[in-house]
């Protein structure tokens, strides 16, 4: 049963910091963070957010705890920090993979859900770069996901956050919703009220989450349903199902229409059910276990009525989540194998078709790309070499590498929503990464890391073609012009 102590402030001895916490943590950390005034000061990055002020004891119940094998995977070599996009912010080792983990062990042992452990947990992004970092094979995914759950059932946000996020959840994974939005938004866009009101300085008295999402908002173009079978060009090799998401279906729909001709190119029946709706991967990774469960539950009949020999996803963060629908329904005695059978056909569109070899040629686009690795593509799934490969098959395209590529844009789905702040200092820096490599064309899989990525450039005053892998695939099976991705 959960207890909340200390309704209002808590008496300041009482209040077990995680810097202090810190202090008694693992060999080789710091004894005293606030020794050091400048440490001090990056201790306390995000404590300006609003807090609940309630300390919520035992942290973890009995349902899905981390689990202590995981936790005691991590050796605390530290291999990880320097990929961490957090801990290379503010250098503090409670926002480290390693300081993290050790907030998970101290909950396992019976410390306090504070509001310090609980801001240190909503700071990771979720970005899995630890993953990819750690020597020992730890799996933070699976140890965040549970302490996520954990603070999403137990602990009681304030009014303002969890209002917030109410929104966010009652909009975002239901694209019926989202449609209602797109034609005033679009209205919006095209009468220029948004260019007037920043300019008159409006916008900047908005609160930082409400501007996020203004500024983040993707310029809208006209609706372009992908039908629901598109035949193979030729003989068939597959029939293949597609997501079409809940944001990508609203705000990126010629995103859809490229992946379906790319895949029908190369020999794919691609069905693209009416019904489907939200996969629940924002749900999952910010705790909303329930919720993601029902939308999992859903996404596996659908295509399983389908009946598809596999399930290709355009939007990394969608395709990581599916493909953990067998941990996430593991409890569930109707679902569990389900779950495990469908999650093994999920495929990354750039893992299908190199998995299939092309079929259709590709015609030259002479173009200098950056690759952009979206970290649920790159970390949680391990794809690296699929789209590069993919990519570097179009004649005349050369594929330019950016640097610190392991470290998050910070979008991490709607992690640029409610922690604006340090998702807009990743992404000045991821900017800032991109106009070094020279490059015409910036290409990604993922719709977060665009929206994301073109706000951070807007702030530095630059413009930067954008395009989704299918995009360019698809342009280079039509045999389009470079214009066709460069003047939009
Ligand atoms: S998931 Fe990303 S932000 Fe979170 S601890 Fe790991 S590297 Fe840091
Ligand atoms: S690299 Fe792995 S084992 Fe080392 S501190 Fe990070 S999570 Fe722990």
């Amino acid at each position: 049963m959960t207890e909340q102590t200390g309704q209002g402030p808590e008496p300041a001895h009482e209040r077990a910091s995680a810097t202090q916490i810190g202090a008694r943590g693992p060999e080789g950390l710091p004894d005293e963070v606030g020794a050091d005034p400048g440490q001090a000061e990056r201790a306390a990055a995000g404590a300006g957010r609003t807090e609940a002020g309630v300390a919520v004891l035992p942290a973890f119940d009995e349902h899905h705890a981390p689990e202590q094998e995981l936790i005691d995977d991590c050796v605390h070599c530290g291999f990880c920090l320097p990929t961490c996009p957090t801990y290379v912010l503010w250098g503090e080792e409670m926002d480290s993979p390693r300081g993290r983990i050790y907030l998970m062990e101290i909950g396992r042992q019976g410390e306090a859900m504070n509001d310090e452990m609980v801001r240190h947990f909503d700071q990771c992004l979720g970005c899995m770069a630890c993953v990819t970092a750690c020597p020992s094979g730890v799996q933070y995914g699976k140890l965040i996901e549970a302490t996520r759950q954990q603070v999403e059932r137990r602990y009681p946000r304030p009014r303002r956050d969890r209002a917030f996020r109410a929104l966010i959840f009652r909009l975002f994974p239901y694209p019926a919703r989202l449609r209602l939005l797109r034609g005033p938004l679009r209205l919006y866009q095209r009468s220029r009220l948004g260019v007037l009101a920043r300019r008159a300085g409006l916008l900047d008295r908005l609160p930082g989450r409400l501007a996020a999402m203004e500024r983040l908002l993707p310029e809208l173009g006209r609706p372009e349903p992908v039908p629901e079978v598109t035949p193979a060009a030729g003989a068939r090799r597959r029939r293949v199902g597609m997501l079409t998401g809940c944001v990508q279906r609203v705000f990126f729909p010629e995103v859809n229409t490229a992946t379906a001709r790319v895949l029908a190119a190369d020999g794919c029946e691609v069905v693209a059910p009416a019904t489907q709706g939200c996969c629940g991967a924002l749900s999952l990774h910010a705790g909303r276990e329930a919720e993601a469960q029902a939308f999992a539950r859903a996404a596996i009949g659908t295509f399983e009525s389908a009946g598809v020999d596999q399930v290709v996803v355009n939007a990394a963060g969608c395709g990581s989540a599916m493909k953990e629908y067998g941990h996430l329904l593991r409890d569930d005695p109707a679902f569990a194998e389900r779950a495990e059978a469908f999650s093994a056909k999920v495929r990354d569109l750039s893992e299908l078709l190199v998995e299939l070899g092309p079929v259709a040629p590709r015609h030259p686009l002479p173009l200098r790309v950056a690759w952009h690795d979206a970290c649920h593509l790159s970390h949680a799934q391990g794809i690296r070499a699929q789209p590069r490969a993919a990519l570097k098959a179009i004649p005349g395209l050369e594929v330019r590498e950016i640097a610190e590529a392991e470290i998050c844009c910070g979008s991490a789905g709607i992690y640029n929503l409610v922690e604006p702040e340090p998702a807009a200092e990743l992404g000045d820096r991821k900017a800032a990464n991109v106009l070094a490599t020279g490059a015409d064309l910036l290409v990604t899989a993922n719709p977060g890391c665009l929206m994301q990525l073109r706000d951070a450039l807007e702030r530095r005053g630059r413009r930067l073609a954008m395009a989704h892998v299918a995009e360019v695939l698809d342009a280079a099976v039509r045999g389009a012009q470079p214009a066709s991705l460069l003047d939009r």
